[in-house]
């Protein structure tokens, strides 16, 4: 991320009356903050619906509301890049189908996380929809893919649990839509979201899911 110069001096800032209050708040708001976390990921919200008939829901249980933390062309690692979206999850949080499709590829082997190194493994599901996109769920804990390659996928359905590994900072969940090159790509457009009437997730926004749940595949797969 690029760094702005600062120009001004830090002798021509003044101390505000009562910093030492403030510093105390905004230590205790640090302090709070895994608390503000854990609860808000318990809270269930109602969500708008803003258009049903588009296809996208948001890739995680109704009533769940998370932080886009970067949206397509994001200054951090979506610059130049297609349609991603960053959504902060605690690591397990249950990853809902956004649309429904084939299973293509599956990859949860790797437990690492690197944040630092662009040579990093990740874990994902990768899902073929009928218009020919991809949807890939990047990032999932390891061993947490519930789904095999070729299993038929309903909107809704529980793919994965999700992680914090790969190339990735804080846990969240990668959700990207790639198109083949032959045809006219368009951005993922969700039933949830409005900004400005495209459907199209903005950074920094929190957004609330619709997405109901049809089947579980984690809760029926027995594990090796
Ligand atoms: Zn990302």
């Amino acid at each position: 991320m690029a760094t702005k110069k600062l120009t001004i001096s830090i002798s021509e800032y003044t101390v505000p009356k009562g910093s030492s209050n403030m510093q105390y708040k905004n230590k205790l708001n640090f302090l709070l903050m895994p608390l503000i976390l854990m609860t808000a990921s318990c809270v269930h919200y109602v969500p708008a619906i803003y258009n049903t008939e588009r296809e996208y829901h948001l890739p995680y249980s109704k009533g769940d509301s998370r932080l886009l933390i970067q949206g397509p062309n994001g200054i951090f690692s979506h610059r130049g890049r297609g349609f991603e979206f960053d959504f902060l999850m605690p690591i397990n949080t249950p990853i809902l189908a956004a649309k429904g499709g084939v299973v293509l590829a599956v990859e949860d082997s790797f437990g690492k996380r690197c944040p630092l190194t662009k040579n990093c493994n990740v874990n994902f599901v990768a899902i073929q929809h009928g218009d020919g996109s991809i949807g890939r769920y990047l990032h999932i804990n390891q061993y947490s893919a519930c789904v095999p390659s070729t299993q038929n996928i309903e909107q809704g359905d529980i793919i994965a649990l999700s992680g914090n590994v790969g190339v990735s900072l804080l846990p969240h969940l990668h959700f990207e839509v790639l198109w083949p090159k032959d045809v006219e790509a368009n951005p993922p457009s969700f039933i949830e979201v409005d900004h400005r009437g495209s459907g199209v997730p903005k950074t920094g926004r929190r957004y609330v899911s619709a997405n109901a749940i049809k089947i579980d595949h984690c809760k029926t797969l027995s594990r090796p």
